[in-house]
């Protein structure tokens, strides 16, 4: 049986509908559009094709969007700087520092410095940590836009099995939590996982968010699984390929997403949903 196709593209463009209409309202009450900075260092051309997506998203729902490039050489203090800048402007209700940073600049310290009110990555130790209690806030797109693809099969995920092949603190440790609050039952895999192939038929939902074209086989899928691939990678031809062997996956799942217009439209509709909830939330105070 040849899977469904979670249509990434279109399931975000409902997301960014619904943002829009909540920018409206927002404007409406509060005199100014709620506002989504992001902090770019260096020259990395994925991260500038990612910013860049993401202003333009911010702008089509209606959002004040800001860019600030920094150049590579950029100190640890000098950026500490710009965040603190941004905590405190009144204007600005989330922003993110696009990650990798180049090399020497302690990511630790940098993402602890950005203010938890404004951490729509959710990348904050407070904002991780409510996430791990069952009381989240803002959490990371990503996994916020895997959780929304997911609820469009129609599919209970109580009882289920999830196997998440990755576990980024941005993508599978905060998706892991997220299905455990749905009581899915909850395997984390990563490079040192034994059997994965195994592991990985155990799932009646498998994640994939490794950034390994293709190594998740046909044959790791348990017939009838929803599929859903995070990973991202350029093949030769400069094409954009998930994790998983689609077509063979296809073969076994029930529903699965494609790469690209699955979960990558999804990240930049759930960030923008961040943000507005950042601005809802600050407003109120
Ligand atoms: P990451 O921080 O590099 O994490 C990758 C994870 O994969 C790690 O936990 C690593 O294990 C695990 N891994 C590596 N090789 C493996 C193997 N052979 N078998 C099993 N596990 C393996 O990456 P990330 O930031 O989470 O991103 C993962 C992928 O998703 C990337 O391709 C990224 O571009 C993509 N991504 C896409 C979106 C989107 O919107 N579409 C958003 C975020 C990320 P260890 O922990 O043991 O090293």
């Amino acid at each position: 049986m040849a899977a469904r196709i979670l249509d990434g593209r279109a399931i975000a463009a409902k997301v960014r509908g619904e943002v829009a209409e909540g920018v409206a309202r927002f404007r409406e009450s509060h005199g100014r559009p709620p506002g989504l900075d992001v902090i770019l260092v260096g020259d990395d051309p994925a991260s500038d094709v990612y910013v860049r997506n993401k202003e333009k998203a911010a702008a089509e729902v209606g959002m004040r969007g800001q860019l600030h490039r920094l150049p590579s050489t950029t100190s640890a203090d000098e950026l500490l700087t710009n965040i603190d800048q941004l905590n405190r402007n009144d204007e600005v209700d989330g922003f993110l520092v696009q990650l990798p940073l180049p090399g020497g600049l302690p990511e630790t310290v940098i993402l602890d410095r950005v203010s938890p009110a404004k951490d729509v990555d959710g990348l904050h130790p407070v904002n991780a940590g409510l996430l791990a209690l069952g009381r989240p806030r803002l959490v990371s797109a990503t996994p916020r836009g895997v959780m929304r693809l997911l609820a469009e099969t129609g599919v209970r995920l109580v009882g289920k099995r999830a196997v998440i092949v990755g576990r980024s603190n941005i993508v599978g440790k905060p998706l892991a939590q997220l299905l455990l609050a749905e009581h899915a039952t909850v395997t984390i895999a990563h490079s040192r996982t034994r059997d994965l192939p195994d592991v990985c038929r155990q799932a009646d939902v498998l994640v994939a968010a490794v950034g390994k074209a293709g190594l998740v086989r046909g044959d790791w899928v348990k017939p009838e699984a929803i599929v859903i691939d995070v990973g991202t990678t350029k093949n030769d031809e400069g094409k954009l390929v998930g994790d998983v062997a689609f077509t063979e996956a296809c073969e076994r799942a029930a529903w699965i997403t494609p790469v690209p217009r699955g979960v990558g439209p999804m990240t930049i509709a759930c960030l923008l949903e961040n943000t507005l909830r950042a601005a809802l939330d600050r407003a109120r105070g």
